[in-house]
């Protein structure tokens, strides 16, 4: 891959003749094309990042590529079409088998595109910065810098363990001899759109004013559980417990970030205890 606006390969020779060079600098392949022809080209791919505004429509969805492309160095592309084609199945089989649920379902394909677009962006926002640092060259830096400016910022582990709000929320819990902890005067628990098995279903979801979409799980804790049980509690190994009861078995470390999350951004609020 090179940057046609950056890239010093061409230095005045043709295309073929820059691919027949690189080729020549290989090991395997060149072992590999010993004696073979070209027959025509090399020609150029264009690898740029896209995505669409709209994904789906009354009788049409843009699946795969054909609806957004991550930069190839994140090495997704072939995993998010396979992704994309499968929700694509399953939101087909709800509009034919369930008609009512049929805008809930065209609606989670638009929103879940959107956000898996989005945290590819950013995972290969994080590679490219981590590029650019090591590799002085355009090519890395001024995509490092293009997709800051796209950065959407979720519930991912890193992002959370490095966010100040949380890690505020966390030590002022940790110092806490007890605490009464309620749910946020906006903080409601809704119906919203999820997959399961072939067909999208409507789940309960954690929502607020500022975040209708709402959440389930943050780090794999099911939040839904968490805000519900927190308040009965004053320590936290007990709603620790609690939710290892009523949800299965949570690590320690996602339940402490999950709940730390939960206070940082306003869905739960507590006060220090006797
Ligand atoms: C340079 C480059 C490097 C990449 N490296 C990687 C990588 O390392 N790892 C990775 O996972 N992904 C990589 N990708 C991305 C990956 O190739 C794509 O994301 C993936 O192939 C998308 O699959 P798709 O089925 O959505 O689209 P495509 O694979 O493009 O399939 C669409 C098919 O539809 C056909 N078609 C188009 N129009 C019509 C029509 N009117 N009628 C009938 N057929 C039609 C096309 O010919 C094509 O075969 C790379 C992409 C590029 C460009």
């Amino acid at each position: 891959m090179v940057d046609p606006g950056t890239t010093d390969l061409a230095r005045g020779r043709g295309a073929r003749e820059i691919y027949l060079a690189e080729i020549a600098k290989t090991r395997q392949f060149a072992a590999f094309l010993d004696g073979a022809e070209m027959e025509s080209g090399p020609t150029g791919w264009d690898a740029s990042m896209y995505c669409s505004d709209q994904y789906a429509g009354d009788d049409w969805l843009l699946v795969g590529d054909a609806g957004s492309f991550v930069d190839p160095v994140s090495s997704a592309g072939v995993m998010k079409a396979l992704a994309s084609g499968w929700l694509a199945a399953v939101v087909v089989n709800t509009c034919l088998s369930r008609p009512a649920m049929r805008s809930v379902a065209l609606d989670f394909f638009q929103a879940r595109e959107q956000e898996v677009y989005a945290g590819l962006a950013r995972q290969t926002r994080l590679f490219l910065a981590q590029a650019a640092a090591g590799h002085a060259h355009p090519f890395w830096s001024t995509r490092s810098a293009l997709l800051a400016e796209q950065d959407n910022t979720d519930f991912h582990r890193d992002s959370l363990r490095s966010d100040p709000s949380v890690t505020r929320a966390f030590d002022q819990m940790r110092a806490a001899p007890a605490m009464q902890m309620s749910r946020a005067a906006d903080a409601r628990i809704e119906r919203r759109a999820a997959v399961s098995g072939r067909e999208i279903v409507l789940e309960r979801r954690l929502v607020s004013d500022r975040d209708p979409i709402g959440v389930r799980y943050i780090c794999d804790v099911d939040v839904v559980t968490l805000v519900e049980l927190a308040p009965s509690f004053t320590q936290v190994p007990e709603i620790y417990e609690a939710c290892v009861r009523a949800s299965g078995p949570i690590a320690l470390r996602d339940f402490l970030l999950a709940l730390s999350t939960l206070v940082a951004r306003g869905w739960l609020v507590w006060r220090r205890g006797a």
